[in-house]
């Protein structure tokens, strides 16, 4: 059976630190896999563009693995407060990281 859900893929580290994140409708977790691809090629862009590092910011491993899981949220437009906050919260993260490191 399927259901039309919001999955999220996380590119993240050992120590479970999240590098970079992407979320799309999809209806089958299987359809979902998709977004495996599509995050690697996006960091493997951002990191060849140097808009992202190609270790963790805070650990500093270069081992990173993809996670996919199935959210609550049956639309984009039902999930993006959601993500947009929590895009928001991390960026505040990162922004603090950088501020506080010798
Ligand atoms: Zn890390």
């Amino acid at each position: 059976m399927s259901e039309r859900r919001v999955y999220i893929a996380q590119l993240l580290c050992p120590k479970r630190h999240a590098i970079l994140g992407a979320a799309e409708e999809f209806d089958t977790a299987e359809a979902a896999e998709a977004l495996s691809k599509q995050l690697e090629q996006f960091y493997s862009e951002l990191v060849a563009a140097k808009v992202c590092r190609s270790s963790c910011a805070i650990c500093q491993s270069r081992d990173f693995h993809i996670e996919i899981a199935v959210t609550g949220f049956r639309s984009m437009a039902e999930a993006k407060p959601v993500l947009l906050e929590t895009e928001r919260r991390n960026l505040a993260a990162q922004a603090f990281l950088k501020s506080h490191r010798n």
